[in-house]
């Protein structure tokens, strides 16, 4: 099996194809799988181009609309994970992951997936440690606020992927682990990112959340981009385990963004992509840890008197097995819900959320909940769900029964965003790099449903029910929190074009 992996694509979709194709050619493989590793941009129109946090003048449709259209199709089979450039409003749309467009598929705010045998796993966003705790309480319309912190990664996904046992060979994440800079060449790195040594030495690069599920998981191959310049290292875990992390650059000329992996045969299996058992089955026996309040709330941990333990048991993945008759996520469960393209409509800021039919096919069909329709429910507003054809995209207002539900507006928490991009062009020279071992395998890129009509169903009331004070457990900390600042307000230096 050969899968291509990308840095950050930044809504390059042609290009990178086209690297992809050129790489099919020249090396005479063919690549089944290619992975992004974040600032994707599926952008579809100029509505969706004012839910990403860009400035302005960077607000470029890119070529992802193509590929939601139907103008192109996308040549290989490519899944994804959010970063920090994003149409998050698109993105909120499918929390546990589906297909943004035929063959293009999102793995969710965080998720595992098959591909043949293999496992692939991922953490959407970037991390930011005063938005770690908070609940999922964004939505559209965004402020310049919730614009941002939308794609700050959350304890409880990163909770529920720490709750894997079974062996997960590919991580994937937008921000790189924190630490990680000591287990490869950081001289060389340094040499060339000489502004990343002040938070290398003091450890502040990088996703804690990150770095502990590293150590949990213990993946084969961790993979990560938004730096924008290549770095490999290796992290050796006890009993002879060993992740071998390599961070990629962005889509541009020259640069080291594409990376093939070439694995045995043994993960081949039927090369199609499908849902993961034993990820389903913690995503239900998680679900009543959601939380949409923009307030703190703690995953359970040892020392508190509930559950904290939410790895499947072999009858509760049996159970996810006996509901979903085929565990195969086909294409045609694809739906555009919005229009497609047009270079002379407005640019509008999108207002509502929309009912994706694919986020309420896995609710339904697991008995979870869907976190944006909870947030709409909470506030007494309606949510559309979309009525669509091949090219033509209708609104329909789903009445949600929300008796209980009223609540002020939420207090979107400020942040400090001083940014700098900084783009120097990087040559990397290996030292240790076990992945150079199998020779070139980084390339330069020298080439350019039917109708549906639901009721929300709100399936742990009580759980999301105001109440007048509402108060967080500071005693039931997550083991997985405890690395973690609580309000590490770092100027974000490194969110990037
Ligand atoms: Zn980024
Ligand atoms: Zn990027």
């Amino acid at each position: 099996m050969k899968i291509a992996v990308e840095g950050c694509a930044h809504g390059e979709l042609d290009k990178i194809y086209e690297c992809v194709e050129t790489l099919q050619e020249r090396e005479n493989i063919k690549i089944d799988l290619l992975i992004c590793c974040g600032d994707f941009q599926s952008v579809r129109n100029n509505d969706d181009l004012r839910a990403m946090a860009v400035p302005e003048k960077y607000q470029n449709i890119c070529t992802f609309y193509k590929y939601y259209s139907g103008e192109k199709m996308a040549p290989v089979l490519t899944i994804f994970i959010g970063g920090n450039h994003e149409a998050s409003n698109y993105l909120q749309e499918l929390p546990y992951g589906g297909w943004v467009a035929p063959n293009i598929y999102y793995l969710g705010r965080a998720g595992v997936v098959r591909f043949g045998n293999l496992r692939i796993g991922g953490l959407s966003g970037i991390y930011k440690g005063h938005d770690y705790l908070q609940g999922l309480w964004e939505c559209p319309p965004y402020t310049q606020s919730s614009l941002r912190s939308v794609y700050h990664i959350r304890a409880l996904d990163v909770y529920r992927l720490s709750q894997i046992r079974e062996k997960v060979q590919v991580m994937l994440s937008h921000d790189w682990p924190r630490g990680i800079t000591s287990y490869g060449d950081k001289n060389n790195l340094l040499r060339r990112k000489p502004f990343l040594r002040e938070d290398i030495e003091s450890n502040q690069l990088g996703s804690p959340p990150a770095e502990k599920l590293l150590n949990t998981l213990k993946p084969q191959y961790w993979f990560a981009a938004h730096l924008h310049c290549q770095f490999a290292a290796l992290v050796k875990h006890e009993n002879d385990e060993e992740t071998k992390f390599l961070a990629l650059d962005k889509c541009l000329p020259k640069r080291r963004h594409l990376q093939i992996l070439d694995l045995p045969s043994d993960y081949d299996g039927d090369k199609l992509l499908k849902y993961d058992v034993e990820w389903l089955a913690v995503l239900k026996n998680t679900n009543h840890l959601l939380s949409v309040k923009n307030i703190n709330c703690h995953m359970p941990g040892p020392g508190g008197n509930e559950r904290y333990d939410f790895t499947p048991t072999f009858d509760e993945k049996q159970a996810i097995e006996k509901t979903f008759e085929k565990l195969t996520i086909s294409n045609d469960m694809f739906v555009k819900t919005a229009p497609i393209y047009n270079p002379s409509t407005p640019k509008r800021i999108p207002t509502e959320p929309i009912n994706n039919p694919q986020t309420l096919y896995l609710c339904e069909n697991l008995g979870i909940d869907d976190p944006i329709q909870v947030v709409m429910a909470r506030s007494g507003r309606s949510m559309k769900t979309i009525v669509a054809d091949s090219n033509n995209v209708e609104v329909e207002v789903t009445p949600i029964k929300c008796a209980k539900l009223t609540l002020p507006a939420p207090v979107t928490p400020s942040e400090n965003n001083s940014q700098e991009i900084s783009q120097e062009n990087s040559v990397f020279t290996p030292e240790n790099s076990f992945l150079s071992e199998s020779g070139n395998n980084t390339s330069d890129c020298t080439t350019p449903p039917s109708a549906t009509k639901k009721i929300f169903k709100r399936r742990n009331l009580a759980l999301y029910t105001p109440e007048e004070n509402e108060q967080v457990s500071e005693t039931s900390k997550s083991p997985m929190d405890s690395g973690s600042p609580r309000s590490s307000k770092l100027p974000c230096r490194y969110n990037e074009l």
